[in-house]
Order: structure tokens, then sequence, then C-alpha cells
């Protein structure tokens, strides 16, 4: 049965505001300690701000959108939270509190491999723009079908199925050269492979339930997360 976000229980509701709240005090926090941070800290802050400006309006849109079914169980709910814990929380938590509490588990990095994940900046935020702009409302968090869903097989999705994915490959890549600890640094690329192996084969079975041979087609002119040159794109 149809039904919109408004329906969903109380508790994700309350669980999503305090993600955002915590999110931006700690945005607020890292800002204000900006003069404690390295300029490879700044640069991944940097990219932080971008990636929430990109996706501000891809949420605000999804919240209107009538569901009409969806995969969001529990396994991607934990999915979902350990994305927000390596990619928001710990980068952000260790700003904020000057790289002190988590100093522990820092590691070193000579600079060449600092400037490598500078270099990732522009590219990841460039494919995590146009795999935004060319999704529009097709854009969700989670895994879901909504009433007026549309396959996109152009601009970056022609020849990749996943550019988001391959561009948020991208960012993880960039957060560990750039955030010089295990946990507010690394980690997310653990998490981020546990996303790529659990979410990928689920979301490609929905949307070939969705749309079919369109999407068998599809599958055969593009690649997951490094583009097919092999045939020609219709
Ligand atoms: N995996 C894609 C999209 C991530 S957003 C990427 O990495 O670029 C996740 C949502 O996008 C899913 O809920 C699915 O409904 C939708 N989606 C994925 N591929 C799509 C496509 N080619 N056209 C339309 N919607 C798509």
């Amino acid at each position: 049965m149809a039904r919109t976000k408004t329906g969903k229980s109380m508790i994700n509701g309350i669980l999503s505001v305090g993600m955002v709240v915590l999110m931006l005090a700690l945005l607020v926090a890292s800002l204000w300690n900006w003069r404690f941070a390295s300029w490879h800290g700044l640069i991944w802050l940097a990219t932080f701000l971008g990636i929430f400006i990109i996706r501000w309006p891809y949420s605000v849109q999804n919240r209107k959108n009538t569901i009409i079914s969806d995969k969001n169980n529990g396994v991607e709910k934990l999915l979902l939270l350990g994305m927000f814990v390596t990619m928001t929380f710990l980068p952000l938590g260790d700003l904020a509190t000057r790289g002190e509490v988590l100093a522990f588990a820092d590691y070193q990095l000579p600079s060449w491999a600092t400037m490598i994940g500078a270099a990732l900046a522009l590219p990841f935020l460039l494919l995590f723009w146009r795999s935004h702009a060319d999704l529009g409302d097709n854009w969700s968090p989670g895994l879901e079908m909504h009433a007026e869903h549309k396959l996109i097989t152009k601009g970056v999705y022609a020849r990749l199925r996943h550019p988001m994915y391959a561009s948020i490959w991208l960012g993880a890549a960039m957060q560990a050269l750039l955030i010089h600890n295990w946990l507010a640094g690394f980690a997310v690329i653990p998490a981020f492979l546990a996303m790529h192996i659990i979410r990928i084969p689920h979301e490609e079975a929905m949307m070939r339930k969705q749309f079919g041979t369109d999407y068998d087609e599809y599958m055969k002119r593009s690649g997951r997360i490094f583009p097919k040159w092999a045939n020609n794109p219709k």
C-alpha cells in the first residue's frame, strides 16, 4: 500500500531529528575550533560542507515522495548508521574536540599520501554532485521506490549504475588520507565496504523488479562502479 513519510513510526522520526541536531552541533563546534585543525583536516571539513549543500535539496524533496515499496530493513538501517557514525559523527567529533579525545587512534602518513587525499576532493564532489543532479527526485538515503519513480540511464548513469557509490568510494579514500586517525579517518572504509557488498545486490534486485527488461538492458551496457565501455549506450 502506498504511504508517505509522515506515516513512519515516531521513533524513526525522533532518531533522524536527533541525528541532524547532533550533526549540526558537532559541525558548529568543528567550525568554532577550526584554528586547532590541520590543513588537511580543514579540507575534509570543506568537503563535508560541500556534501551537505549538495544533498540538502534532494533530502527535502525525498520527504515529499509517496513511497510504493522499500527494502529498508534492520540491516539497511545498521549500514546507514555505520555510515553516519564513520562519515559524520567521528570525524566531526574529532575536529570538535581538537583531536584530543581520539588521539590514541592517530596514525601517520607521508605527505604525498595526504596530498593525494586532497587531490581526491574535487573529483569526489564533482561526481557526488552530478549523480544527485542526474538522479533528481529518484534519490533516497535508503532503498525505496516512489510513485513517480523513473529509471535514469543518462548523464553519469550512462555507463555506471552506481556513480554515487563510486563517488562515496572516492570520498572514503579521501577521508582516510586526510584524517590520520583509525576511527575518525579510516573506519569509513570498512563501513562503506559493508554497505557496498550488502546493499548493491538488493538495490539491483529492487530495480529489476520495478523496471524489468529495461533494467536488464541497462545492466548489459553499464558497470557497477567502474564504467563499461564495451557497448555503446542507447
Ligand atoms: N546506486 C545509485 C543510487 C543511490 S541512491 C548510485 O550509486 O548512483 C539510492 C536510490 O536510488 C535507490 O533507492 C533507488 O531507488 C534509486 N536508483 C538507483 N539507481 C537508479 C536509476 N538508475 N534510476 C532511478 N533510480 C535509481
